[in-house]
């Protein structure tokens, strides 16, 4: 295994990333909060394939949660992270404490328009003009040649790749697929807090998903219809939604029904007890 370089602030990450750039290396980023799975795993060894050098971002970011959400119960796990790190053959973890990213006098925020406003953007205020800032923040300092993120965070994925092209950072953002458990669930690091009873119940949202792929396939084309399926088997497992929408892939906005040779998105947000979680899938199955 190689070894890996830790560092703790934005100074010392900069002067890192700037030595593999000047020595002609292709850099790719990978931003986490940590409590790392295959799912951020998949990310790291995807930046391997595009870059020389990959480098993980470990920053439970505070100005992305609201004021009841689990930022002091967020999972923390620095040095189980580091050694899954090293493992898949990531070169750096740069993993800064709050004050270093946000010093006293901090003012500047970033936000992202439409993209930012349905949905996730809807039910957690101020959520992407967190995710946006800190993600800026990241390619400003570190000026990666790629940055990679998960289409489990769907709406994310599309706020960053819209902000990446905004303001002409010259990273390419690349999307990767959900990385799932063998039962289907969405790998995350949210799945920490669930008992054996949620665990289970939480594989409703999959399944509405994929019943909602299956009935597609078969002709249905409403998103009525389609967001039913998924209501179905949240409602069995007395699973409470946050929302379930059909939408454009690219823009988010809402659909009526899925049209040939168009991609749409069905996405799911539900509490499981206490907590929140999300997962998607495209329409049809095998995206357009
Ligand atoms: P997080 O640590 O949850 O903020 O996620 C960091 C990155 O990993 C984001 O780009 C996520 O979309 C991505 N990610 C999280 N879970 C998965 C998953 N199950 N499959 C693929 N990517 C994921």
């Amino acid at each position: 295994m190689a070894t890996l370089t830790v560092l703790k602030t934005p100074r010392e990450a900069a002067a890192w990333a700037k030595r593999v750039r000047r020595a002609g290396q292709r850099l790719a980023l990978v931003p986490t909060m940590g409590a790392l799975h295959e799912g951020h795993l998949s990310l790291v060894r995807e930046g391997l394939r595009r870059a020389d050098v990959v480098l993980v971002s470990i920053f439970v970011n505070p100005t992305q949660f609201g004021p009841t959400e689990d930022l002091a119960r967020y999972p923390r796990d620095l040095e189980g992270d580091v050694a899954k790190c090293a493992e898949a053959g990531a070169a750096a973890v740069y993993a800064p404490e709050p004050g270093m990213v946000y010093p006293p006098g901090y003012q500047t925020y970033v936000e992202v328009g439409e993209l930012s406003q349905g949905l996730c953007g809807a039910r957690r205020p101020g959520h992407f003009r967190g995710v946006a800032t800190v993600v800026t923040k990241l390619f400003a300092l570190l000026r990666p040649h790629v940055a990679l993120f998960g289409e489990k965070d769907y709406q994310q994925l599309q706020v960053i790749t819209a902000l990446a092209q905004d303001l002409e950072l010259g990273v390419e953002v690349v999307g990767m697929p959900t990385v799932r458990e063998p039962d289907g669930l969405a790998m995350s690091s949210r799945n920490r807090y669930l008992g054996a009873e949620d665990r289970r119940r939480a594989l409703s949202l999959s399944q509405g998903l994929f019943d909602a792929q299956a009935q597609e396939a078969r002709g249905v084309r409403d998103a009525e219809s389609l967001r039913k399926a998924v209501r179905d088997r949240l409602d069995a497992a007395n699973v409470k939604e946050d929302y379930v929408e059909l939408v454009d892939a690219r823009t988010l906005k809402p659909l009526e029904r899925v049209e040939t040779g168009h991609a749409a998105r069905l996405l799911v947000a539900a509490f499981v007890g206490a907590t929140r979680l999300i997962d998607n899938v495209p329409v049809p199955r095998e995206g357009t």
